[in-house]
């Protein structure tokens, strides 16, 4: 009788070992990278848009989906190449890079692309950086603004809960995830 219910704890362990640390690399390598925005985060980029120029602000999006490649070159600027610092995420450890993340900033009607924010081009005393950021939170985003160590002023993510370590590991939005994000 003992030794039944030690070997049924072995058995209980093993599958538990098994899951827990043997099964999960092969669900990495199963994995692809995006090499596009997610479909969720796209159709919310363009509600962002739409609604921001509801209000009098032309948002332009200049930053979307970032290959890991990309993302390298980019960690580089201020580094090892010219520039200043724009970013502390290398390749794979950015919402970019998984095609859940877009960067915005505002253009005026001369054309030009403006990253100020406090410029209130719809003139109603709110500055217009603002109001696009509390559109796309009520869209859903995170915005790189909120971050505490490395604000990311013209950052909006969606991470549908998973960390960067998830997504590295392999793991993607489930389809229950795009569900309710989406509603
Ligand atoms: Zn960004």
């Amino acid at each position: 009788m003992k030794s039944t219910i030690t070997t049924t704890l072995l058995v209980i362990i093993a599958i538990f070992i098994y899951f827990q640390y043997v099964s999960k690399p092969q669900v990495t390598q199963t994995a692809e990278m995006p090499t596009s925005l997610h479909p969720v985060v796209e159709e919310k980029m363009n509600q962002l848009i739409e609604q921001a120029a509801g209000k009098g602000i032309s948002v332009v999006i200049t930053d979307g989906f970032r290959s890991a490649e990309e993302q390298d070159r980019l960690y580089e600027k201020g580094r090892s190449s010219e520039g200043n610092i724009v970013t502390h995420a290398r390749g794979g450890e950015s919402y970019h890079n998984y095609g859940l993340a877009i960067d915005f900033a505002i253009k005026i009607p001369t054309g030009d692309i403006l990253w100020d924010r406090q410029y209130d081009g719809n003139v109603n005393g709110v500055a217009d950086w603002t109001e696009v950021v509390t559109i796309a939170k009520e869209l859903g985003f995170e915005w790189g603004g909120d971050w505490i160590n490395f604000k990311d002023y013209p950052h909006l993510e969606m991470d549908f809960g998973l960390a960067i370590d998830d997504l590295q590991r392999g793991e993607r939005p489930s389809d229950v995830a795009l569900q309710s994000e989406a509603n």
